[in-house]
C-alpha cells in the first residue's frame, strides 16, 4: 500500500483513539516504516548497482518488530504524547501491510513476517520480487489490495477535507 491507503485507511483503523493522538506525529507514523526502508533499498540499489545483501528489499529496519519496540521503549522513557502517535501509526503501518500479504500472498523469501521477527527467522530481510523502481511501481498497480487501498484512503482523506473547508466557510 502506498500513501493515500496508509494514511487514510491508518488513521481510521484508531477509531476514537485517533481523537486523542496528534494528527501530525499519527500520520508521520502511519509511513514512518516506508520512508525508512524505501529510500534505504532504492539508495543502496542505485548507489552499488545491485541489491544489497543484508536490505534486499523495501522491508527491513523500519518493518521490524524490534523497531517498534525500540519506539515503545522511548515512548515510555521520555513520556512524550507524539512518540505515542508515531507508534499507533506504526502499528497501523504494519497491519495494513500484512493485510496486504494476506490478500495478495508473497513467496517465503518476500514475506513481511521475516522483517517483522526479524533477526528470530534469520539474519535477513524479506527479499523484493522486483529489481528496480519501475518494476515495483508495475507490480504495485497491479495488485488490487494496493488499488482498492489507495482509493478507499483517498477518498477518506478528500471526505475529511471536504467537511473541514465547510465547517470553516460555515
Ligand atoms: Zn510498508
Amino acid at each position: 500500500m502506498f500513501v493515500l491507503g496508509h494514511v487514510g485507511i491508518g488513521t481510521r483503523m484508531l477509531l476514537g483513539l485517533r481523537e486523542r493522538l496528534s494528527i501530525r506525529w499519527l500520520v508521520l507514523g502511519c509511513l514512518l516504516p516506508d520512508l525508512i526502508d524505501k529510500p534505504l533499498f532504492y539508495g543502496l540499489l542505485w548507489t552499488r548497482g545491485h541489491p544489497d545483501a543484508l536490505i534486499s528489499g523495501s522491508r527491513s529496519v523500519g518493518h521490524t518488530g524490534l523497531f517498534a519496540l525500540a519506539l515503545l521503549a522511548l515512548a515510555f522513557a521520555l513520556r512524550r504524547p507524539a512518540l505515542w502517535a508515531v507508534i499507533a501509526g506504526v502499528a497501523t503501518h504494519l497491519g495494513l501491510d500484512i493485510g496486504g500479504e494476506l490478500v495478495a500472498g508473497a513467496t517465503n523469501d518476500s514475506s513481511i513476517w521475516i522483517a517483522i521477527f526479524f533477526p528470530a527467522l534469520g539474519w535477513r530481510f524479506p527479499r523484493a520480487p522486483f529489481h528496480s523502481l519501475v518494476e515495483h511501481l508495475r507490480i504495485t498497480a497491479e495488485n488490487l489490495y494496493v488499488i482498492a487501498g489507495e482509493i478507499v484512503g483517498g477518498a477518506i482523506l478528500l471526505r475529511a477535507w471536504w467537511l473541514r473547508r465547510k465547517v470553516q466557510s460555515s
